[in-house]
């Protein structure tokens, strides 16, 4: 699918449709697709391009960050060179001052983003914010966004969030049909695209009787709730290494995996920018404060998803996981009841046997966790 999008955003470009770069998971992208434009990840993850963004930003930033901009330096994200906009949030301080420095040169639109979670006052800020930035898109492209053009947006989007609920609910099986990197692979970095929306529909068709045991005893790899900052294109390395220990992730509760799709848009509200805006707004990342819903939501991915342990994954530098991570630690091992390992990392392969390591002691503790048990 990744490898799809280029030629579909070359089609498209050359159709006419505008490319929109987003590089967070609180860009509505309904609204994107209600301006007739195609929105496209623009996230970094690739080790190569930091060397040339530790020129101008600070070593001491977090990698997805420094590939990000290391690929504006060079450009060599095809995608970023056809972006006609870049949409921009505030959340952490290290992306709000890399898009500063990215605006420079390129077209860029900040929305802002309240943070406190739980405050109703913020959520109509928010909400403001998102009418703001339809109007913006009209007025820029000389496009009108219809309620009828924002419905079909938020069908399609629901659409594709459902979908890939389903694939996600596939590790629920006991063993999984799939392991958690063959179901990363089940990603675009556009959104909206028929044919993908397809392809998920066949491949949960031909998976819907793959064996697979019902819940509870089993015997079989150990089961891992990976939590933490998302696992862009490209920096996939702690799941594999993880897998690779013998174990199956059979839920990502991070911005690659389950935290945006778990909420759909409300199809029947008469103001769908309202809708959308509540939907986003409910995302649990730790830039919010206080971030208590990703709680509610890890409560709830392991009554559903039966992990033995949870790893969490930091990439080094991002203060608000790391912070965050001393509460999802105590939350692991006193309310849930789970072993908890906290990697913290980059891009770099250099700390992969270190890692390793680790992650195994983390999985012989498991094991003598099930053998008491017996399971
Ligand atoms: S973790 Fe937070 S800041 Fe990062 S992409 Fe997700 S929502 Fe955006
Ligand atoms: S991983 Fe952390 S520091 Fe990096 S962009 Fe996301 S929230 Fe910001």
């Amino acid at each position: 699918m990744v490898d799809r999008c280029y030629d579909y955003a070359q089609a498209a470009k050359s159709a006419g449709r505008r490319i929109v770069g987003i590089m967070c998971e609180f860009t509505p992208r309904e609204i994107i697709l209600a301006a007739h434009a195609v929105p496209v990840c623009l996230c970094g993850g690739s080790a190569a391009t930091i060397p040339v963004a530790e020129q101008v930003l600070p070593t001491n930033v977090c990698p997805l960050i420094k590939s990000t901009f290391g690929y504006h330096l060079t450009g060599k994200n095809p995608f970023l060179e056809w972006a006609d906009l870049v949409v921009a949030e505030t959340t952490c301080d290290g992306k709000k001052k890399m898009f500063e420095l990215l605006g420079v040169t390129r077209p860029m639109y900040v929305l802002e983003l309240p943070q406190k979670a739980e405050d109703t006052e913020a959520l109509e800020r928010w909400t403001k914010e998102v009418r703001k930035f339809a109007a913006h898109l009209e007025a820029r492209w000389g496009v009108q966004i219809t309620p009828e053009d924002l419905h079909r947006a938020i069908r399609v989007m629901n659409r594709e969030r459902r979908l890939r609920r389903g694939l996600a609910d596939l590790m629920r099986r006991d063993p999984p049909p799939l392991t958690g990197r063959q179901l990363l692979e089940f990603k675009s970095i556009i959104s909206g695209i028929e044919s993908d929306l397809r392809h998920y529909e066949a491949t949960l068709h031909v998976l819907a009787d793959r064996s697979g045991t019902p819940p509870s005893v089993s015997n079989g790899p150990t089961r891992v709730l990976l939590t933490g900052v998302p696992l862009v294109h490209g920096a996939e390395r702690v799941l594999e290494l993880v897998e690779e220990a013998g174990a199956v992730v059979v839920a990502m509760e991070n911005c690659t995996g389950l935290k945006p799709i778990l909420e759909d848009v409300d199809e029947h509200d008469p103001d769908p920018i309202r809708a959308i805006a509540r939907k986003y707004y409910h995302l649990p990342c730790s830039v919010m404060t206080p971030n208590t819903h990703r709680f509610r939501v890890l409560r709830e991915l392991v009554t559903r998803f039966r992990p033995h342990c949870v790893i969490e994954l930091v990439w080094q530098a991002c203060l608000t996981y790391d912070i965050e991570a001393s509460q999802v630690r105590r939350f692991a091992e006193e309310e849930l009841r789970l072993p908890y390992l906290k990697i913290t990392t980059d891009y770099a392969p250099a700390d992969s046997a270190r890692i390793t390591a680790r992650v195994e002691a983390l999985f012989e503790t498991v094991r003598a966790h099930r053998r008491a048990e017996g399971c």
